[in-house]
C-alpha cells in the first residue's frame, strides 16, 4: 500500500534516485550503452530488439529529431556484429499530430532497416493509437513484406478481429509477424478486459489462432502460466522452432529467459535506452510498486 502511494508521487522524486530503479531496466542514456548491453545479451544466447526511449511528444520538429536519432541507431547498430532489430512507438514520430508525416518517418526507418536486411517492429500503445498504428502497418507491409511487424495487446476486445482482418496482409514468402503482450496501458472495462485471468484467456485464445494462421508470434510475457500454455500450444501445433520466438523486457525475470534459451527456443530481449527514461522507468515502477523499496533505500544512502 505504502509502496503503492509512494509510487503516484514518482514525478516528485529526484532523479538520480529513480535511476537506482531504472538502471536494471534501461541500458543507459546512449547507443554505445545500447550496443554494449545487447552484446552481452547475445553473448547469453538472446537476439535484441532495441528502442528509443521517448513518446507523446509535443511538436513535428521533435519528431524529425527523434526519426534522424533512429536513423543514427540504425546506421551505428549495423555496423557492429549486434543481432537484432528495432521497436518504436509512433507517439514519437508525431502519430497523434501529423499521421501522414509520421508514417513517412517511419517509413524512412523502415527503408534504412530493410537495406541492411533487417526489421522494425512498430510498438503499440493506448487505444487511440490502435487503428493508425494498424493503418500504418498495413502501408508497411505492403511495401515492406519482410521488414515490418506490429504489437498486439490481449486485453483489448478488439484484438480478435484486428488480428482476423489483418490476414489479408498474408502472402507466401512473407508471414505475419505480431508480437502478442497483455497491454500496458490504463484502458476502460467498456473496451478491455481488466481481470487476470481474462486476459490470460484471451492470450492464449489470440496465440492460438495465429499459430492455426500460420502468423509468427513473439511471445512477449513474464508471466509463467503464459509461458507454459504457449509452449503446450507449441506441441499441439507441432510449431517448428524458427516458427515463433519468446519475447522478454530488459532486466525483467532474466532467469527465466535463460531457462526458455537452455531449452532451444529463440528469445529477443526488448532494450531500451535514451535520455528520456524518467517516463518509462515510472511506467514500470506503477507496474512494480515493490521495487519502490530499492529507491527508497537508495535515497537513505544505503542502494
Ligand atoms: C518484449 C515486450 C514488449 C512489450 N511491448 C509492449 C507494447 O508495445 N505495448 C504494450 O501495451 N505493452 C507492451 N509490453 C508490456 C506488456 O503489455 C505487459 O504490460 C508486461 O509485459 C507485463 O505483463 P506480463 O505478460 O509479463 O505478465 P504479468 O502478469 O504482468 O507479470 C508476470 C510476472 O513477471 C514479472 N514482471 C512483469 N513485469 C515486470 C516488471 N516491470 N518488473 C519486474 N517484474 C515484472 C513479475 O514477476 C510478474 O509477476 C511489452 C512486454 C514485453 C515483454
Amino acid at each position: 500500500m505504502l509502496n503503492k502511494i509512494i509510487s503516484h508521487a514518482l514525478p516528485y522524486f529526484p532523479q538520480k534516485f529513480i535511476w537506482q530503479f531504472s538502471k536494471t531496466y534501461i541500458a543507459g542514456e546512449s547507443i554505445q550503452d545500447a550496443i554494449d548491453a545487447s552484446k552481452a545479451l547475445n553473448q547469453k544466447k538472446t537476439m535484441v530488439t532495441i528502442d528509443i526511449l521517448g513518446e507523446f511528444i509535443e511538436n513535428m520538429y521533435q519528431a524529425r529529431i527523434n526519426r534522424d536519432e533512429y536513423l543514427d541507431l540504425i546506421t551505428t547498430v549495423e555496423q557492429t556484429d549486434v543481432i537484432g532489430n528495432y521497436s518504436l512507438k509512433p507517439t514519437m514520430f508525431g502519430l497523434l499530430l501529423d499521421k501522414e508525416t509520421c508514417y513517412a518517418h517511419i517509413r524512412d526507418l523502415v527503408i534504412k532497416a530493410a537495406y541492411h536486411g533487417n526489421f522494425i517492429r512498430i510498438d503499440m500503445e493506448d487505444s487511440p493509437c490502435v487503428d493508425d498504428s494498424i493503418e500504418i502497418f498495413r502501408r508497411l507491409k505492403k511495401e515492406f513484406p519482410k521488414n515490418v511487424g506490429l504489437v498486439l495487446q490481449a486485453y483489448l476486445k478488439r484484438t480478435r478481429s484486428d488480428l482476423e482482418n489483418m490476414l489479408d496482409l498474408r502472402s507466401d514468402d512473407s508471414k505475419l509477424n505480431f508480437r502478442l503482450c497483455k497491454g500496458i496501458y490504463m484502458e476502460s472495462p467498456s473496451i478491455a478486459y481488466t481481470n487476470y485471468h481474462e486476459i490470460n484467456i484471451h492470450y492464449l485464445e489470440d496465440l492460438e489462432f495465429m499459430f492455426r494462421n500460420k502468423v509468427y508470434p513473439a511471445i512477449a510475457t513474464h508471466d509463467k502460466s503464459l509461458i507454459q500454455g504457449a509452449l503446450t500450444l507449441i506441441d499441439k501445433y507441432n510449431v517448428p522452432k524458427s516458427g515463433y520466438e519468446f519475447q522478454m523486457l530488459y532486466g525483467v525475470t532474466p532467469k527465466q529467459c535463460q531457462a526458455l534459451v537452455r531449452k532451444g527456443h529463440s528469445v529477443r530481449v526488448y532494450v531500451p535506452f535514451g535520455q528520456h527514461w524518467f517516463g518509462y522507468s515510472t511506467r514500470r515502477l506503477k507496474e512494480n510498486p515493490a521495487m519502490m523499496s530499492h529507491i527508497l533505500k537508495a535515497m537513505l544512502g544505503k542502494g
